[in-house]
């Protein structure tokens, strides 16, 4: 049930150094605002209570959708899921990544979120997320220092990211996908407006008949997004025949953690999770 909100103090800095000055003032009492969409939502629902809200909107220049010859794509924090769905640069070089963010089917969650708050969100039914862990996506960390890290390592729990209070991301970089690759997503969800029940990416290469390297990851299956490393062992090297498609499916469902809720039950999970490894392997190898 939605209240009224408890009382904050907002601030709308024009640069990055001001949001970190400001973070490292206010500490575990403020909260970035990029978007809006998932923050709002829970501060009126008393699930955060943050006293001081910086916002992401005033700063110039931090919703770029860029491509680095190195490093390939880089997404600005401010960049919102319908800026990213309509890029020719993402469609072009990174479709994978496009039809991730077509399957979100709200279009006012796209128009304000950003993709950088989608994975700060850390909800292990990010769409986003599984697509970016096979195309090996990195995040640029600032702070009293900055780094990038591998993508999976920003998810540590339910909710929970490896940010510290005065960290934000200001950025995403994906790199171009390997010559000849065939990639996939699939979601299963109870309507298509509604978030996974489980979902499903992968990334593979093909050389002489054989699995040369395959990604999987899923959603909605364990605390956070996660790539399924046996069941990918179960396919490299190997003719991609039925058998060990379905060998692979099978590993994939053993290892992963899902829980019951009001989207589904475990068990049904893990079912699933058979069949959209099965499908998206398919897919990807019928692209590759
Ligand atoms: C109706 C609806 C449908 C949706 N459907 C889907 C769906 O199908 N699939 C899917 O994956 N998602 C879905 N979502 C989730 C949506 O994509 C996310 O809520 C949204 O992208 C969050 O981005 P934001 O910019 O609004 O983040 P905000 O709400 O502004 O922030 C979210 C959290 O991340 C933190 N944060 C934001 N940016 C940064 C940053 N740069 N650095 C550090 N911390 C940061 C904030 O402090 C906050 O804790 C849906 C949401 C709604 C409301």
């Amino acid at each position: 049930m939605y209240r009224v909100l408890k009382p904050f103090e907002f601030f709308e800095p024009e640069t990055l150094e001001e949001v970190l000055q400001l973070l490292l003032k206010f500490g575990n009492k403020a909260k970035v605002l990029a978007g809006g969409v998932d923050l709002v939502l829970k501060m009126r629902l008393h699930q955060v209570t943050p006293e001081y809200i910086i916002s992401l909107q005033k700063i110039s220049g931090l919703d770029y959708i860029d491509v680095d010859s190195k490093s390939g794509l880089k997404i600005g924090a401010s960049t919102t899921l319908r800026q990213v769905e309509l890029s020719p640069i993402v469609h072009k070089g990174w479709i994978l990544l496009h039809e991730a963010v077509h399957w979100i089917s709200s279009a006012q969650a796209k128009s304000m979120g950003t993709i950088v708050g989608n994975l700060c969100v850390a909800t292990p039914a990010s769409d986003i997320a599984p697509v970016l862990f096979v195309m090996g996506a990195s995040a640029k960390i600032v702070g009293d220092t900055e780094k990038v890290i591998p993508l999976e390592k920003l998810f540590v729990d339910v909710g929970k990211t490896c940010l510290k209070a005065q960290e934000i991301a200001a950025e995403i970089s994906v790199p171009p996908l390997p010559d000849g690759a065939g990639t996939a997503f699939v979601k299963l969800a109870k309507t298509k407006d509604d978030i996974a029940k489980v979902n499903a990416a992968v990334l593979l290469t093909v050389s002489d008949g054989l699995c040369s390297d395959v990604k999987i990851a899923l959603g909605s299956v364990a605390p956070k997004p996660v790539r399924v490393l046996k069941a990918e062992d179960v396919l490299k090297g190997q003719k991609l025949n039925e058998e060990v498609i379905t060998k692979a499916a099978e590993v994939a469902a053993d290892s992963v953690t899902p829980i019951t809720d009001v989207r589904s039950t475990a068990e049904y999970r893990k079912d699933m999770v058979k069949i959209l490894v099965k499908d998206s392997l398919n897919k990807a190898i019928s692209r590759a």
